[in-house]
């Protein structure tokens, strides 16, 4: 696990912000929010692939939604208690970044919803997802 001087020398401060001190980034302000291109979705810190573009769907919540993550083990849940909710807090699990939450209210076939911060994430359209 790299320390916080490594992350505020390679990470914008939003970035920090989000990443690294499980910010949130507004809603509808994101670059991804509304994003329909292919491709696929890495973690903003460590490059890990977290999503692909064939799994996000709109939410109507203002950040990039998904129902399913690249592959099991790709991210760690955590119970947030945190503002007063009981939450799922989803990280990279590679890095530890915080990425956002996931809520049981997707849609098929997994039922999930992993509600992201576009500052998390890096989209590569480069990469083919078939
Ligand atoms: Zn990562």
């Amino acid at each position: 696990m790299k320390d916080n001087e490594y992350w505020r020398d390679k990470l914008t401060p939003d970035e920090y912000y989000v990443c690294r001190e499980k910010g949130t980034e507004r809603a509808f302000t994101g670059e991804y929010w509304d994003c329909e291109k292919d491709g696929v979705y890495h973690c903003r810190c460590c490059g890990e692939p977290l999503f692909l573009s064939d799994t996000k769907f709109d939410a109507g919540c203002g950040w990039p939604s998904f129902f399913q993550p690249t592959q099991d083990g790709a991210i760690q849940e955590e119970r947030d208690t945190s503002h007063g909710m009981i939450r799922t807090e989803v990280m990279c699990k590679k890095c530890g970044a915080h990425l956002g939450h996931v809520f049981p209210d997707g849609p098929a076939p997994t039922g999930l919803r992993y509600c992201i911060n576009s500052l998390s994430i890096k989209l590569d359209e480069s990469e083919g997802t078939e």
